[in-house]
């Protein structure tokens, strides 16, 4: 390759004379390059001509024409202790100036948004768009949860000495090359090829409206859906996380779907963006047969990782003289969760004595039936709450959501479980299943439900916690 065989490349491509362009470029893999990174970047100055700019990252991996731009005398570095640019030409001043004034290191008024807004382009030369610095802009324009703030640098200024931190900076990974794809399908974006090496030419103001897009459609866009890949993981907790708090239920999952050991639990729960745990089934014993040390251990790891209990449920039916009530006691927990059965009058009374809350969940009964005894209950013991577990009702036979509103039980629950399951009695995904999951969870948000939402046992039927907590999130987009 010849100085004048990129040139004509460039010109091919669409880049012209008074261009700005931000390039990021490998020059090996050009093929062998006559007076290499300075034919380069000569070709380059050759092509923008005085009224061009040229702009390259100066950060990373430093490439050679990065260097060369870099040592250029008239060139302009911005000033800022990460996410800095270095550029070339009529616009360099402009572009870089007090870049680490900006809010963020990647938004307004830094040479990233002003390349877009000045009509510039991005290149790529030789490198895919891994190393398209620019994509930063797009996660920081959607404020993405997973953004994190950067450590405090104190650097030097034209202004004096400055200490500051910036929030929304990328983290360690993600799958900018998975974008590709949707720039190309634009028609925005001109591939050619410039000796051995792909060259991607696309205006940076088109590349941020298409990933902005992607982002809104979907947070998640540029992460990869690796499992293994630690850094996506934590980032996809964190928006399943800011997703759920979002919300004015407190999103919980049962310990039986997040695992056997509560480390394990813990794990998992994190990895799903999840705070909340509901106990229910612990080691593979139900919570009524655990030993006190036992689940008070339980509460001292769950505590220490920062997840609060949303109560103690038993699946056996309880005496007003339960030991459960003395374990919740013992253990400081203030909610039991149980079955709805004909002693519940008793036990909601026991329970208010001791201080503890009480909320019954359906089992074996039909809406009416539970609409019944809660209304005999609001008598007794007005404190006492229902858990509406759907899937035992669409096992009866019953259509959940609407045979709800017609025994009108929802103004007495405290906690949804969120299930799913057919009227034969197999459990489902969410929304799968008869359970009219989506219609309930959606007409208790519309009421402003500030009770649980409650990711079930039942579900480790048809999937991992973060399997469940992904298609619960799905639900919630698609309301
Ligand atoms: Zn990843």
């Amino acid at each position: 390759m010849t100085k004048n065989e990129i040139v004509a490349g460039l010109r091919k491509l669409g880049l012209k004379k008074g261009d700005i362009v931000m390039v990021h470029s490998s020059l090996a893999s050009l093929g062998r390059v006559t007076g290499g990174a300075q034919a380069l970047l000569d070709a380059f100055l050759a092509v923008l001509g005085r009224d061009g700019t040229l702009v390259v990252p100066v950060f990373g991996k430093l490439g050679i024409l990065t260097e060369l731009v870099r040592q250029h005398p008239k060139s302009v570095v911005s000033v800022i202790p990460t996410g800095t640019v270095a550029a070339l030409g009529k616009h360099a001043r402009r572009i870089c100036k007090d870049h680490w004034k900006a809010d963020l290191v990647h938004e307004k008024d830094t040479p990233y948004v002003r390349i877009a807004e000045m009509g510039g382009y991005i290149c790529l030369l030789g490198v895919d768009q891994d190393r398209n610095t620019s994509l930063h802009t797009a996660e920081a324009v959607l404020r993405l949860p997973y953004l994190k703030r950067t450590k405090e640098h104190t650097f030097d200024t034209p202004e004096g000495k400055v200490t500051k931190s910036w929030p929304f900076f990328p983290g360690p990974h993600r799958d900018f090359i998975g974008l590709d794809r949707a720039f190309r399908e634009s028609g925005k974006m001109k591939v050619g090829r410039i000796g051995t090496a792909v060259a991607r030419l696309i205006k940076s103001r088109d590349m941020l409206d298409i990933a902005v897009a992607l982002g809104r459609r979907a947070p998640d866009f540029a992460l990869c859906d690796n499992p293994n890949c630690a850094d996506c993981v934590r980032q996809r907790a964190d928006l399943n996380r800011a997703r759920f708090r979002a919300e004015d239920a407190t999103v919980a999952a049962a310990t039986g779907l997040a695992g056997r050991y509560v480390p394990e639990m813990i794990e998992n729960l994190q990895a799903a963006g999840i705070d909340a745990v509901e106990l229910d089934i612990i080691q593979g014993q139900p919570v009524h047969a655990l030993r006190p040390a036992t689940l008070e251990k339980a509460l001292a790891e769950f505590k220490e990782a920062g997840i609060a209990v949303t109560g103690l449920r038993s699946a056996a039916a309880l005496d007003a003289d339960s030991k459960m009530l003395d374990l919740a006691k013992a253990c400081g927990i203030a909610r039991l969760v149980v079955p709805l059965a004909c002693r519940a009058a008793e036990v909601a009374t026991s329970a208010a004595k001791q201080g503890l809350a009480v909320s019954f969940f359906n089992t074996a009964l039909t809406t009416a039936q539970v609409g019944r005894v809660m209304r005999e209950l609001e008598h007794a013991q007005p404190g006492a709450r229902l858990t509406l577990s759907p899937a035992h009702f669409a096992r009866l036979g019953e259509g959940p959501f609407s045979a709800s509103t017609k025994a009108r039980i929802r103004k007495y629950m405290d906690q949804l479980d969120i299930e799913d399951m057919t009227r034969e009695g197999t459990p489902q995904a969410l929304a799968r299943g008869n359970a009219e999951i989506k219609e309930l969870v959606s007409i208790l948000r519309c009421a402003g439900f500030s009770g649980n939402f409650v990711l079930s046992t039942t579900n480790r039927f048809t999937g991992t916690l973060r399997d469940t907590a992904a298609r619960f999130v799905g639900l919630l987009d698609t309301m």
